[in-house]
């Protein structure tokens, strides 16, 4: 058996790739926001790369932590469990709200300001995942959910500039 707080890691990590799987956000679809990023400054970039980034971040405690508490707010607001004003703010995507942009920079954070230009510009576009995530049509909501997934893709993108410039 495991001591209990080593089980409570790979529960957390568990349970947050489950909820991101159970959203519609695979692995892919925040590698190909990597690739989206970095794809200008580093010749003979690949998927896999894009895909190692993403591992490495999503395996980091405070990322998980982000991801589970995100996710599970964004589907309490989806079945109208919250109370007011929380499950307006939260079932509109009330733009002055800005806790989800909280959530974000705890992400983004980990390696460094260079995340914060990424997110940035990532948010702004919406490529890919993040268009869909941004989809109000659906019924869905996905207020913590798409900052999250930009910011992942932003800390991995950080993640591999830094590496890069310390092989090369
Ligand atoms: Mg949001």
């Amino acid at each position: 058996m495991l001591p209990e707080s080593k089980e409570k890691i790979f529960q957390t990590e568990a349970k947050a790739r489950q909820l991101l799987k159970e959203r519609g956000v695979s692995v892919n679809d925040i590698a190909e926001l990597v690739y989206f990023l970095q794809k200008d400054y580093h010749d003979g970039l690949t998927m896999e790369d894009c895909v190692e980034n993403v591992e490495a971040v999503l395996s980091k405690r405070e990322v998980q932590n982000a991801i589970i508490t995100g996710i599970e707010l964004d589907m309490l607001a989806e079945k109208g469990v919250l109370s007011e004003p929380l499950q307006s703010i939260l079932r509109t995507d009330e733009s002055l709200y800005g806790i989800d942009e909280i959530f974000a920079f705890s992400i983004v954070n980990i390696y460094g300001s260079i995340g914060f230009t990424n997110y940035g510009y990532i948010d702004k576009k919406k490529p890919g995942i993040l268009k869909e995530l941004n989809d109000k049509s659906n019924g869905k909501c996905n207020t913590f959910l798409d900052d999250i997934v930009g910011a992942i893709a932003a800390a991995a993108s950080s993640r591999l500039a830094h590496r890069s410039a310390n092989v090369e």
